[in-house]
């Protein structure tokens, strides 16, 4: 009997191993949403206001208020505050202390995904129209390695992840804004999307697309290419937000909450990925508060617009939910956090800060 116990243990304690780093993950970025939405949901003082609420506060009301803060934010975002927050964890909310912030002093797009990806916020990495990132990426470290080469992929929603991610040395696939996406071979969903991409109404310009197409183009990767390392980047939370349009806002996060779900289920009825992939959910910089109608911006004149949050959940992530512990978190951890969820230690000729694994056990 004694035998059969201690084998026993030595198997379980063996798949306790295994299952303790994430053979994929998919990390995944909403452009510029707070963390007040995500603790607390929709802002009444915010959606009351005329100047914000497109004409149809009744809406928005309907849709996603209740009195009680849980119920809320439950409204808003149910896949995060039912799978993620009962399988994964929460960091970053400031109303118990819980702190995640950019360590870079810009707030705004371009230093928050160096900052995500590098691991490092360098204060020369200062405007949006910066060029081509002279600093290394996890993404790219990561399909360096041999078992994980060519199974790395992005797709944004924006123009310049291309330069973010500094597509042209990284040396994996950055399908970004208008970019058609299948390569020389799409399938025929892929050329379904790339005909309507084409066609697609361009409410932000020739720099961004719609996340609709993002979305789908990412998962058509997943579902045919099995990529082990995937990022997606949603935009439409910051754009509706800096054009006032609170309704818009709220909408935009409600569906990537949704396509998450999606990608979830997917994930967990695949058995290339059940069981053994982390999804990765963050923001690039946070935003101002609703008192000054500073809301709909951010930058370093914006206050409070440092405040960031990340979700996490899968293999080598203990179930603890909202995390509800005084501490301070940067954005500048993620990227070695990212290596190390796969059993990696990113390395790099710049410094990287230190992973918050520590934190996820
Ligand atoms: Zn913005």
């Amino acid at each position: 009997m004694k035998k059969i116990i201690s084998i026993v243990f030595i198997v379980t304690s063996l798949v306790a191993y295994s299952q303790n780093r994430a053979e994929n993950i998919i990390i995944i970025t909403t452009d510029g949403f707070r963390w007040q939405e995500v603790f607390k949901g929709m802002d009444s003082t915010i959606a009351d206001n005329a100047k914000f609420n497109q004409g149809d506060s009744t809406y928005i009301f309907e849709q996603y208020w209740s009195n009680d803060v849980n119920e809320r934010r439950k409204k808003l975002m149910p896949f995060l505050w039912s799978v993620v927050a009962g399988k994964g964890q929460l960091y970053g909310n400031r109303t118990y202390g819980n702190k995640v912030d950019n360590a870079n002093p810009y707030w705004f797009s371009y230093p928050g995904y160096n900052e995500i990806f590098t691991g490092f916020a360098d204060t020369s990495v200062n405007s949006n129209e910066f060029p081509s990132n002279p600093n290394t990426n996890v993404l790219e470290f990561l399909n360096r390695q041999p078992k994980l080469k060519r199974r790395v992929a992005a797709f944004g929603a924006w123009d310049a992840f291309d330069r973010i991610l500094n597509e042209q040395r990284s040396d994996f696939p950055v399908i970004s804004a208008f970019a058609s996406c299948g390569g020389k071979n799409p399938t025929a969903n892929e050329k379904l999307i790339n005909a309507m991409l084409k066609d697609s109404y361009r409410p932000f310009g020739n720099e961004e697309c719609l996340d609709v197409f993002t979305h789908y183009e990412a998962l058509e990767y997943l579902k045919t290419k099995s990529p082990k390392i995937l990022y997606i980047a949603y935009g439409e939370t910051d754009e509706w937000a800096h054009s006032g349009q609170y309704r818009s806002y709220l909408d935009a996060g409600h569906q990537v909450d949704e396509w998450l779900k999606n990608l979830w289920n997917f994930i967990q009825t695949d058995s290339r990925y059940k069981n053994k992939t982390a999804i990765f959910i963050t923001t690039d910089h946070g935003r101002g508060d609703k008192k000054k109608e500073e809301w709909t911006s951010h930058n370093n004149k914006i206050e409070d617009s440092h405040e960031i949050w990340l979700a996490v959940m899968g293999p080598g992530i203990t179930a603890k939910g909202e995390i509800r512990t005084a501490m301070q978190l940067y954005q500048q951890q993620f990227a070695q956090t990212i290596a190390k969820l796969t059993g990696y230690t990113f390395k790099a000729d710049h410094p990287i800060a230190d992973d918050i694994m520590y934190l996820f056990k």
